[in-house]
């Protein structure tokens, strides 16, 4: 038998009946595209590993807030100060086909994460505009002793600040006013005012409207520093303190209110709530409304930082203050002026989370 001739023959043929054989066609096509399958799933799974990869970094570099443009995106270590930034390398540069080639470099990708020495902690911009507004807080807060009130007035200078400076000087009471950006002739020197007769004068807000310097952090320091500057040229004090327009909890800053205090708070300046309210600004507010509601909050604590409004309207208020203070000094209470050295944490709001 001619098969039986050679083994390699008997092999031929063998593999010849196979070949005929419709199953075993069947399966060898089976088993090859099988092969290719997985061939073209492993290369896939590598190519999106690196994909993944790459995106988490260039994430990790972008700096996260705040609708500002993406010219100044510094970068830089765990803490910075004034002008430290202008010397760190910009994140811009870090991102990018340089940080793609380094995550290839890896090799295979297991957690698909890029060691994190390797990426500098992205600041927002905002930290670096204004470098000049940054104070040192002052190295001792403290509670005073005694009974205390701090006389606050916002939303000044008008034309009732020269009347209101005139009932203060009568009672040798100095206050504290949180003031707005008005600069005609009589605004300024009204403003000049309240500091030549010694009392403390601090940031309210340049514009005071609300829907737009909370907007991100970036338009409330915008809005402080005009105001910083506009106080700081009219009387000549750098101050350290202000007020929110609408206190620190308000509506217009559910947003932003964790960030623009986060930086105002890294920048050292000490902002003061109340934890006593005239009422002044409700429209049922009358003077013996406000003299009663100040008397009767002022009561319930040992130290008072109290709301009231100088502006052109408040007239009320004005001519409720002798009465207040000549009630409070009666009782023993003392008039003191806001500063950084004072303890602000009985006067702020907390902020919802
Ligand atoms: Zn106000």
């Amino acid at each position: 038998m001619n098969f039986l001739k050679t083994k390699d023959g008997l092999i031929l043929k063998r593999w010849n009946s196979y070949i005929h054989n419709r199953t075993f066609r069947y399966f060898l096509l089976g088993f090859v595209g099988l092969l290719l399958v997985s061939c073209f799933g492993a290369l896939l799974s590598i190519h999106l590993n690196q994909l993944y990869d790459v995106a988490a970094m260039s994430y990790h570099v972008q700096p996260t807030p705040s609708g500002q443009g993406s010219a100044q995106k510094d970068s830089s270590g765990a803490s910075s100060s004034r002008g430290a930034s202008s010397v760190l390398p910009r994140a811009g540069s870090a991102s990018g086909s340089g940080r793609t080639s380094s995550a290839q470099k890896q090799g295979p990708v297991s957690s698909g994460k890029p060691p994190e020495q390797e990426l500098p902690a992205a600041l927002p911009a905002y930290q670096s505009m204004y470098p000049n507004l940054f104070v040192k807080p002052a190295a001792k807060k403290a509670a005073p002793d005694g009974k205390v009130v701090y006389l606050t007035f916002d939303d000044g200078p008008s034309n009732l600040t020269m009347p209101l400076l005139n009932v203060l000087d009568r009672y040798h009471v100095k206050a504290t006013f949180f003031v707005v950006g008005k600069t005609g002739k009589k605004d300024l020197a009204a403003m000049k005012a309240i500091v030549a007769r010694g009392n403390a004068i601090g940031v309210h807000s340049y514009t005071h409207k609300m829907n737009q310097i909370y907007v991100s952090p970036a338009a409330f320091l915008q809005d402080f520093a005009k105001m910083h500057d506009l106080i700081q040229k009219t009387t000549g004090v750098d101050t350290h303190i202000y007020r929110f327009a609408g206190g620190s909890v308000n509506s217009f800053n559910k947003r932003t209110a964790k960030a623009i205090l986060a930086e105002m708070n890294r920048r050292g300046y000490t902002y003061f709530d109340w934890n006593v309210s005239s009422d002044d600004a409700l429209a049922h507010s009358t003077a013996s409304s406000i003299y009663s509601k100040v008397i009767r909050e002022v009561h319930q604590h040992p130290h008072s930082v109290v709301l009231m409004h100088n502006t052109n309207t408040k007239k009320a208020t004005l001519s409720e203050v002798p009465h207040i203070i000549e009630t409070l000094l009666k009782e023993g209470y003392r008039f003191e002026t806001l500063g950084d050295m004072v303890d602000n944490t009985p006067y702020i709001f907390r902020l919802p989370n």
